[in-house]
């Protein structure tokens, strides 16, 4: 890449920082549609300070009435585009650093939104504006969308793409490097079954709110007593997990405690409901109970569902069930299933339901996998750029998560988390590492200029 270029990104430095930690200060959690704001005011005022900024920096710059914005550099029609988001996830517990101050200790900027999404997508926005002080001739236009709901609904997308032509080829700067070329499918089902009038009368369990999230605690009241807790902690003795069980007014509560996480990376992580249904039925639950114990219980890869598979560029299926509930004597169930991409979905539709026979099972999402192959020119540049600036030869990965990557014909998810990273998205403590970020700015400097320079 051209010094200048390289002198120029060094140059931002510190009003790239600044700017950084006013997009933090400005909360942009999901609220309340008003006129304009369709996600709350408090995202339309950080569109607001992004489109500010962005014609500050000398772009171009279109509001899609308060769903998204886009920046343009160049005038050729052929445009490459970059997907960030400028929307928060709520901020959670357990935080140690004030969440929306933008402190700055020792290399590292902390915030909600730092790495998700608001570094990344700054970095890319200036690599932008240093390819066009550099004065590199293009042949391709750079677009840079910034949507405003990436973290509920995607409505912002949707909303741009009925009101614009978003280009086929780019990247979003929403997940990791070096790059992501696959998202697997996702599959969510919804299972009904009456409640077994025999065997272990459960009088009460009602876990999860979202099908995408591995439970952390579940509880459930039975009837019985004394002899029940004897029973459950023979069995947390033999199997070694982590149950309670406790005499109530009316029965004995019982409790398992998970290892809580994201339904597409179940790895290290311990689904509550599953160890629940498991203890149920050790404990004599007999019909859609024990059916669940037996085809999902605390497995994460489908296996007795009938669904395990794998392939190589996707890795394996995961399966998981977020929510759990009795209610009104039937049971409510869902199955989140991240499928690779060689996998068909009518099948392990088929294969779920005849390992769950009794149960009333309904699709309540599916989509199909995304995937842009390895040898394509795309996935070839940013693999180059990303070579040429750590001097790290990177592999393409697959996720069973989502981005706006699949927004694109050929999207792809490129960085701006580095493979020694803690990832922190989501969670207490989200943090950039200001230096990283500067090297990311390079990145995608250099990755801009392979795709639309002359
Ligand atoms: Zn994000």
């Amino acid at each position: 890449m051209d010094k200048k270029v390289y002198e120029l990104i060094d140059s931002y430095r510190d009003e790239f920082v600044q700017m950084l930690q006013e997009w933090i200060r400005t909360p942009s959690v999901k609220g309340e549609a008003a006129p304009g704001a369709p996600f709350g005011t408090d995202v339309r005022k950080m569109l607001d300070r992004a489109m500010t900024d962005a014609r500050k920096l000398g772009f171009p710059v279109r509001d899609f009435d308060g769903y998204a914005c886009d920046i343009t550099l160049g005038d050729a029609e052929d445009r490459i585009a970059v997907l960030g988001h400028l929307d928060v996830v709520p901020v959670g517990d357990g935080w140690t650093k004030p969440p929306f101050d933008a402190v700055i200790a020792g290399k590292r900027i902390y915030g909600r939104g730092a790495n998700d999404d608001k570094g990344p997508s700054l970095a890319a926005l200036f690599a932008m504006r240093a390819i066009r002080e550099a004065g590199v001739p293009l042949k391709k236009g750079i677009r840079m969308i910034l949507g405003c709901d990436e973290e509920s609904g995607w409505e912002d997308m949707e909303y741009y793409s009925a009101h614009e032509q978003i280009p086929d080829i780019g990247f979003s700067p929403d997940a990791a490097f070096p790059l992501i070329n696959t998202e697997k499918g996702m599959l969510v089902q919804e299972l009904r079954a009456p409640e077994s009038g025999t065997g272990l009368k459960i009088l009460q369990l009602s876990t999860g709110d979202r099908v995408n999230v591995i439970p952390g605690e579940c509880s459930a009241l039975v009837a019985g007593g004394e002899e029940l807790i004897r029973r459950t902690e023979a069995y947390a003795a033999q199997t070694g997990l982590p149950y309670k069980a406790e005499l109530a007014d009316s029965g004995v509560l019982l409790t398992a405690e998970g290892i809580p996480g994201h339904s597409a990376y179940p790895e290290g992580r311990r689904n509550a409901i599953g160890m629940m249904l498991l203890l149920l039925k050790e404990l004599g639950a007999d019909g859609p109970v024990a059916a669940l114990a037996e085809a999902v219980g605390m497995e994460s890869d489908g296996q007795h569902l009938g669904c395990a598979c794998r392939d190589e560029v996707s890795k394996n299926l995961t399966c998981n069930m977020g929510i759990l509930r009795l209610e009104n004597g039937e049971w409510y169930g869902t199955l989140d299933m991240r499928c690779p991409v060689s996998a068909d979905q009518e099948m392990l539709k088929a294969q779920t339901a005849g390992h769950l026979p009794g149960f009333d099972i309904t699709v309540e999402t599916q989509k199909p996998p995304h995937h842009v192959p390895a040898e394509s020119e795309l996935v070839t540049a940013l693999l180059a750029a990303y070579h040429e600036e750590t001097g790290t030869e990177g592999k393409p990965m697959s996720t069973g998560g989502g981005t706006y990557a699949k927004v694109l014909k050929q999207g792809v998810a490129f960085g701006a988390l580095f493979p020694d990273e803690e990832d922190l998205a989501h969670q207490a403590d989200e943090y950039a590492d200001i230096s990283r970020l500067m090297t990311a700015m390079k990145i995608f400097a250099n990755a801009l200029i392979r795709l639309a320079a002359d």
